[in-house]
């Protein structure tokens, strides 16, 4: 169906839903389609719109949003859950973090544009059919095939009403790492396309290297049923307690502004995820195949280690850590 046509509130309630949003021709014939999973409660309630795959390599989203919507019962909810396992299909299908039809980075190009590129198209009916109107969104992404990261929620913070909602509910998920990101939000994010209507939104990360690990699934599916507990979308009262979380980080979280390598060569990391370091610290270093050091890598500021290349093979420019 076009999605103009679509609207999660008309579909039939107390029922599971899938659906395919026709958004673009394809070069080789047949449709570019977003796959909506929608989960609509026997009872009126809160709308929670839930991403993956906003890069096409990470895949935490797709694995933990279909085993949510195997485990909803549409009885016990209150409201709308949408789902979209897999936002940017292109990139997806071509197994890499960016669009191959138009080069763009979706999660660079919210709240899109109607008549513009494939990934501005998907941008602007994801903002205007899956973000305005909901009352919570939640964009899950991980570190994608080259990195690593832990098992974190990010929000963005300040004093306004709905970015607090968003630190409230990312809080109630119960991820290990929580992540607070001073106002404003970067342009392009669904999470500023959110923030442009008033939408509260977190978001989280994830190891990645193109598998999901069953402790990521686990605190991800966890996580979905405690924000829908919070959102007083489930009728059952027994109130999970989120674990407590280990570390609370505050800082830029634009992963775009890591550690650039130097020069191509073979990376080795020599710290660990949420080490702290000092500024000037060796964090690895580049060598050649002959083992001889080509560039160490050293830390701008003194923080914790939140995002490491764990590829070897680097080329110049690419990111190789990230500290907060
Ligand atoms: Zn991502």
């Amino acid at each position: 169906m076009h999605p103009s046509t679509f609207t999660p509130a008309e579909l039939a309630a107390n029922q599971k839903h899938r659906r395919w949003l026709d958004i673009a021709p394809r070069a080789d014939g047949g449709m570019w389609q977003l796959p909506v999973l929608c989960v609509r409660g026997a009872q009126a309630g809160p709308s929670l719109t839930i991403f993956g795959a906003v890069h096409g390599d990470e895949y935490d989203g797709p694995e933990v949003i279909q085993r949510v919507f195997e485990q909803v019962q549409p009885a016990e909810l209150r409201g709308t859950l949408l789902m979209l396992p897999v936002c940017n299909v292109p990139a997806y299908e071509a197994i890499q973090r960016c669009s191959p039809i138009d080069g763009a980075n979706l999660a660079r190009v919210f709240p899109g544009n109607p008549d513009g590129s494939l990934t501005e198209q998907i941008a602007y009916w994801l903002t205007e059919k899956c973000i305005r109107g909901a009352d919570m969104l939640l964009d899950i992404h991980s570190a994608g095939l080259a990195y690593d990261l832990p098992n974190l929620v990010g929000w963005t913070h300040s004093e306004a009403t709905h970015h607090k909602a968003g630190e409230a509910a990312a809080r109630a998920f119960g991820a290990p790492v929580l992540w607070a990101h001073p106002a404003p939000v970067p342009p392009g994010r669904s999470l500023s396309a959110a923030d442009a209507l008033g939408v509260p939104s977190f978001y989280t990360e994830a190891p990645g290297a193109g598998r999901v690990s069953a402790e990521t699934l686990r605190i991800f599916v966890r996580g979905v049923f405690n924000l829908m507990h919070h959102m007083g979308m489930m009728n059952n009262t027994a109130s999970p307690v989120p674990a407590p979380a280990a570390l609370e980080l505050v800082g830029n979280g634009n992963l775009d502004q890591t550690v650039l390598a130097p020069c191509d060569g073979h990376f080795r990391a020599e710290v660990g995820l949420l080490q702290s370091v000092t500024a000037g610290q060796r964090l690895g270093a580049i060598y050649d195949l002959l083992g001889n050091v080509l560039s160490d890598i050293t830390s701008p500021v003194t923080g914790r280690v939140v995002l490491l290349r764990a590829l070897h093979r680097v080329k110049t420019g690419d990111g190789v850590a990230h500290v907060v």
